[in-house]
């Protein structure tokens, strides 16, 4: 009788809600199609430190609905620099028979897993596993639409209240290089106007537009306002002032060109973003991704890592992932323009 396959899964970088979703997939199938799994702790660091062990399906029960990551996730910079700990790892992987490994990570856990591929010959596959939706082979990363949901919780509760008392709120939501997080949960808030990095502005041009946004909503008769703006708008150092704090002091004096009495707030949503019970839809997504991750195990094949393009599942080379760039969909940002005015 031939030797069971074995495959080991990791969750690496920043963690993302329905990452559990997405081990707990890899693992059940794995199992239904006889293949022996493994959980990976901590990411690259238990590759490293040879913190691998068996799983079963009941290890991955209760888990479904839980954010984080049961196998933990952790940052560990000498697995790009250094090639005397990446050969331990593969030593390690290779001393437990496993040949297959998922990766689910953002982008800089998938270039670690380009890595591994090129070096050991390991089979890799990749699971987009960020709430930035920073990916661009990708319509959608695991733990983005949780996300964008607990934005628009948070906004809700801010739109109560700024409603009641008249006021603006400024809402720094995630995203240091893409912006759909701001987009996505503006458009769902209903905000007056939405500040995202791919969009060069300087701090006055922002200035100015949101001027010309807060005088339409006012002149409508609107009492009071939401922006959203994506924390990468002042990620750049000569935007480092360009905070959601800086922004509402700034409206607060200068409501004249408002036409309008302003009382605005800042309001930075910060890592709550990261955590909570996975969607529905994030969920379903995991389950999906992560089937596709262990068919390609099954049929030998590494190097790939699997994506949705118009809600069809797909698998693309990582390093071709890793080349493209990510396009801000321009559509939905008219569109966000229209339907606040
Ligand atoms: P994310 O996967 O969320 O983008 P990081 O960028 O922190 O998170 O990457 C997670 C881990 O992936 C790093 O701690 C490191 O171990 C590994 N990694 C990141 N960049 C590289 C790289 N260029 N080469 C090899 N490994 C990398």
């Amino acid at each position: 009788m031939a030797d069971k396959q074995k495959i080991a899964i990791l969750t690496s970088g920043g963690d993302a809600p329905g990452m559990n979703a997405a081990v707990r997939a890899v693992v059940r199938t794995a199992l239904y199609f006889d293949m022996e799994v493994y959980g990976v702790q901590e990411g690259y660091l238990g590759l490293k430190e040879d913190n691998i062990h068996r799983l079963t399906a009941g290890d991955v029960g209760d888990i479904i609905h839980r954010g984080g990551t049961m196998l933990g996730t952790a940052r560990l910079p000498e697995f790009a620099s250094d090639p005397m700990v990446r050969r331990q790892c593969y030593e390690n992987l290779r001393a437990h028979g496993i040949d297959g490994l998922v990766v689910c990570g953002g982008d800089g856990s998938y270039r670690g897993a380009n890595l591994v591929y090129k070096e050991s010959g390991i089979k890799v596959v990749g699971l987009p596993g960020t709430i930035d939706n920073d990916l661009a082979y990708t319509d959608f990363t695991i733990g983005f639409d949780t996300a964008v949901n607990t934005c628009v919780d948070n906004i809700n509760k801010l739109r109560d209240t700024m409603a009641s008392h008249g006021r603006v709120s400024v809402v720094d939501v995630m995203g240091r290089g893409c912006g759909d997080i701001a987009v996505h949960s503006g458009i769902a808030a209903g905000a007056e106007a939405i500040l995202i990095p791919e969009i060069k502005k300087t701090d006055n041009q922002w200035l100015d537009y949101l001027v010309s946004k807060l005088r339409t909503a006012f002149a409508r008769g609107k009492k009071y306002g939401i922006i959203v703006m994506a924390e990468g708008v002042y990620a750049t150092p000569k935007m480092h002032h360009f905070t959601a704090d800086y922004i509402a002091s700034w409206l607060n004096a200068n409501s004249e060109t408002i036409g309008h009495r302003v009382d605005a707030r800042g309001c930075v949503i910060g890592h709550v973003q990261r955590g909570g019970s996975p969607t529905a839809t994030d969920r379903i997504l995991a389950a999906r991704m992560g089937e596709e991750a262990v068919s390609l195990l099954r049929e030998d094949k590494g190097g790939l890592c699997v994506g949705i393009v118009k809600n069809r599942i797909i698998a693309v080379e990582i390093e071709k992932a890793l080349s493209m760039k990510r396009r801000v969909d321009k559509h939905l940002i008219e569109l966000a323009d229209i339907l606040a005015r």
